[in-house]
């Protein structure tokens, strides 16, 4: 399984919308330094030139304060909270959105492959469970909203980070009285570390709020239905995936214990893996174990 969320297309999207963002930011800020009018003094070493900016600290300030309100604006993270139409709302509750219909359908066609298999399941209800019982609730809604917030504090880290290396960058060019070619030159590498880090974030928030909601889904399903449910563990199996996550691979675990696993030692930094649900009997054994065969097997062709 290259990309066991589906996501991929998502995360690009969003990836070259940050990217293209955070060069109009980049050309913003060029255009600032360049708006200097340094007093050049050549030093008797002739490729020693003295660039003295003559900046008041006020207008050093205002320089900075330009500089970081083009890369928070570049991100649309000027505010607190995210806005409904904010940046990345889009493929973030794409993701949340997909994910929990997959659930809906995947828990359902369980259900019928057990009943079909005999299999004897007291449910609460018998009707299968459809779409808008999850998505018009008032818990879906929550947790989208946590989703969509979780996502915004991670793009505005990225954003404050780069804010702070690029004035910093800034501040020591005007003080060591270096060209401001070399300033932008500077400026340029602290970019490429700001997109480094947004792929990053956004691989990592985008398979995040698929996965918590597959999560929540199962765990939603399970209490209006009565049935126990548990999540098989799909990892990518590529040449990046670490081994701690390839060993899971085929494993089921209880929602709790996949969402506790995720959540330490940065397993969900760029983590492509995600979870299918089974249905569990009485006894604690798995009812659906052809969904659990299958993955295993595809886990023998990879090894
Ligand atoms: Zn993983």
């Amino acid at each position: 399984m290259a990309d066991p969320t589906g996501q991929q297309v998502r995360r690009n999207r969003a990836r070259r919308l940050a990217i293209s963002r955070l060069n109009r930011a980049k050309s913003q800020i060029r255009t600032l330094i360049m708006g200097l009018n340094p007093v050049i003094t050549a030093d008797v070493v002739i490729s020693n030139q003295s660039h003295d900016y003559q900046l008041t600290d006020f207008q050093q300030e205002q320089l900075i304060l330009a500089a970081n309100q083009s890369i928070e604006s570049a991100l649309e993270v000027s505010g607190d909270s995210p806005s409904d139409d904010w940046l990345y709302s889009d493929q973030v509750e794409g993701a949340y959105r997909q994910s929990t219909l997959e659930e809906v359908r995947d828990f359902n066609s369980n259900v019928a492959a057990a009943i079909v298999a005999g299999t004897a399941l007291t449910l609460l209800q018998s009707e299968p469970i459809q779409t808008e019982n999850i998505i018009l609730s008032q818990q879906y809604r929550e947790e989208l909203r946590k989703a969509r917030i979780a996502s915004f504090a991670a793009v505005k880290g990225v954003s404050s980070k780069a804010s702070a290396q690029v004035s910093n960058r800034i501040s020591a060019g005007i003080r060591a009285r270096v060209s401001r070619t070399q300033i932008i030159s500077d400026v340029s590498d602290r970019f490429d570390v700001a997109k480094s880090d947004i792929r990053r974030v956004i691989d990592t928030e985008i398979n995040t709020a698929f996965n918590n909601a597959k999560l929540e889904a199962t765990r939603q399903i399970s209490n209006l239905t009565g049935l126990r449910s548990a999540v098989v563990h799909i990892s990518a199996l590529s040449t990046t995936t670490r081994p701690n996550h390839a060993s899971r691979h085929g494993i089921a675990y209880t929602v709790e214990q996949q969402l506790s696993w995720w959540d330490g030692n940065a397993n969900r930094i760029n983590c492509k893996c995600s979870v299918r649900s089974v249905l569990i009997d009485d006894s604690g054994d798995i009812i659906n174990k052809d969904v659990q065969e299958q993955f295993k097997q595809e886990s023998e062709f990879f090894r």
